[in-house]
């Protein structure tokens, strides 16, 4: 077989993850054959996918009595729908929910920590100006400062600058205001705020922007979904019943704005909240269930030191279940990505 047959050969074989075949992930990056060993390069969607090596079981199934070298790389999927505002984001994610006190802050800022984890450029901006907590959650402080940016064509606009959290471009209406001062939003002013927040930051290049959002409302959600398309929004939920039915009020607002929901967390599952409701209602709404945080005073004690990224740094019971949600979230964000995006053409077929 020549490499080419080769790959055109492992570009039918299915992708275990998501049922998408090989080539229309892109996961073939180049075959190369020496006189006694196939190499495969392949290049994963997002560095968050989990089992990688699955991949290349299939892989060396495919080519059985043959030495097969399979390494991987990786290159986030992203339809980068900011770049007529000028953002170079690959993945634009809202975290929403229906309700306050959910956990929602905590989930968004573990997000992106998790992605960062596993190796992406990750910003993350707190749009909860009602409740703007992610400062605390990340530790990070400081006053963003205004740039003054020169573009290629020579002409100098002012840039906002994020605040650096451990690597991360962090940014929060919290670091503009003082602590304990209620802001009141009209809503031209939130329009205004978060277009600068978006349109005037500069946030460089990411795989990934976390947006932790305002709960329930969708005047945030509407600006964001006019300003640039949103690569989805996860909704973050506690099991009991009363909290399901503001889930459901989250989604529909999500629906209405055009946002597509990439699924459900459940937070704070255990023996309080009980367990398993929100895993219920996704399946009934025919959501993905992106997985679920069992309520842990861990969580809760690193949150308030400003140490939500220190859950990825060593063993706590929380740790899997973070990871296991990122990974989920980040497929379904790639899943996205290639089903909307127009069938690869027939020669490749
Ligand atoms: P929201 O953004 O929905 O208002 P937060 O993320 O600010 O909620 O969380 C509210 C409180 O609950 C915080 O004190 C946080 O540390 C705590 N918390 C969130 N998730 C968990 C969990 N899984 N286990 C324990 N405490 C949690």
């Amino acid at each position: 077989m020549t490499d080419a047959e080769i790959r055109s050969k492992l570009g039918q074989l299915t992708d275990p993850e998501l049922g998408i075949s090989f080539d229309r992930l892109g996961l073939i990056k180049s075959v190369q054959t020496t006189s006694d060993v196939i190499k495969v390069e392949v290049q994963l969607p997002t560095p968050a996918y989990p089992g990688r090596e699955r991949i290349g079981d299939l892989i060396g199934s495919a080519l059985s009595g043959r030495k097969v070298e399979v390494s991987y790389s990786w290159q986030v999927l992203g339809r980068e729908t900011g770049g007529k505002i000028g953002l170079r984001i690959k993945n634009v994610v809202a975290v929403g929910s229906g309700k306050g006190g959910v956990g929602k802050s905590t989930t968004a800022a573990s997000l992106a920590y998790g992605l960062k984890h596993f190796g992406a450029k990750v910003g993350l901006l707190d749009a909860d100006v009602y409740g703007p907590s992610i400062p605390l959650l990340t530790g990070a402080k400081g006053t963003p400062i205004v740039r003054e940016v020169e573009l290629p064509t020579g002409q100098k606009i002012q840039r906002l600058e994020p605040i650096d959290a451990d690597g991360m471009k962090v940014l929060s209406i919290g670091f503009l205001i003082r602590e304990n001062q209620a802001v009141i939003w009209r809503g031209p002013m939130l329009h205004k705020l978060l277009t600068q927040f978006l349109q005037e930051t500069d946030w460089g290049e990411l795989d990934y922007l976390i947006i932790d959002l305002p709960p329930g409302t969708g005047d945030v959600s509407l600006t964001l979904s006019q300003l640039l398309g949103l690569a989805g929004a996860v909704v973050v939920c506690t099991p009991q019943k009363v909290a399901l039915l503001d889930a459901i009020k989250a989604i529909s607002m999500f629906d209405q704005v055009k946002i597509p929901v990439l699924g459900i967390v459940e937070n704070m599952s255990g023996d309080i909240f009980g367990r398993g409701g929100a895993k219920a209602k996704a399946e009934e709404l025919d959501l993905p269930f992106l997985g679920e945080i069992p309520i842990d005073a861990t969580i809760r004690v690193r949150g308030d030191d400003g140490q939500v990224g220190s859950l990825y740094a060593d063993d706590n019971p929380a740790k899997p279940h973070l990871l296991n949600i990122t990974q989920n979230i980040a497929m379904q964000i790639a899943k996205r990505v290639i089903l909307d995006a127009p069938m690869p053409s027939l020669e490749i077929l």
